[in-house]
């Protein structure tokens, strides 16, 4: 099958001559002009990769990602985001927190191509495509295919058993796990887990997930559940 992209671009000529390359490397293309018009396409029929430009008329780019993210429909979506030279580094610093990488304009087509292409790769939607989907929450992205934990496109190193905890939790948003049912499912990955140990294992999660792992809530006197929105 093909993959999805949405190409969300006000320059007119960048847009058809992007959207002419990406047809012809088999992607299925839709294009349109602004963010709002984006997030219609996008709703209508969630992209597999959306390329979106930082300055659009009406929302920019930045609110564009927020609500594609916002929306579950096209939450999962991969997001790159396509940013002007000249753009300042606190500019480059905050696509970080909403999109999955930035392409700068002027770009060469093989370099843009080849980004789309390893992202496809990473997140399993790929021709060579195989394992669980891609977890995403904000800034946090599991890929159980891979065994790769991100936040805000930096990789997280995990332990083996805070792997496994979080993946079990996540897999399974606001759903809440005694301290046993935690114990069964992750046993023996890296020792001999008692309730203590889930707790110090939660607790280091916590740490490692910085902001992220506000979402890993106490129940208190129950275990312990992964919420989908925070706060809610
Ligand atoms: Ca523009």
């Amino acid at each position: 099958m093909k993959n999805r992209l949405l190409l969300i671009e006000d320059e007119i000529n960048l847009q058809n001559s992007l959207a002419y390359l990406l047809e012809r490397e088999g992607f299925a293309v839709e294009s349109a002009s602004t963010g709002e018009a984006g997030l219609e396409l996008a709703r209508a029929t969630p992209p597999d990769l959306v390329l979106l430009d930082v300055n659009l008329p009406g929302i920019d780019g930045f609110e564009t990602a927020r609500r594609l993210r916002a929306d579950p429909r096209t939450r999962a979506s991969l997001i790159i985001m396509l940013t002007a030279r000249a753009h300042p580094d606190d500019i480059v610093q905050g696509l970080s927190s909403v999109a999955d990488d930035y392409v700068t304009k002027p770009f060469l087509p093989r370099v843009l191509l080849a980004r789309i292409a390893a992202h496809l790769r990473r997140a399993g939607t790929g021709e060579d495509a195989g394992g669980a989907a891609l977890l995403r929450f904000g800034g946090l992205s599991i890929d159980p295919a891979a065994h790769d934990v991100r936040l805000d496109a930096v990789q997280v190193k995990l332990t083996r058993t805070e792997y496994d905890i979080l993946v079990l939790l996540a897999a399974h948003p606001n759903r809440v796990f005694t301290r046993s049912q935690i114990i069964d499912q992750v046993r023996g990955s890296d020792f001999a887990i008692t309730d203590r140990v889930v707790d110090t294992q939660i607790s280091g999660l916590r740490k490692k997930l910085g902001g992220a792992g506000q979402r890993i809530e106490t129940v208190h006197g129950v275990g312990y559940k992964f919420l989908d929105a925070p706060g809610a």
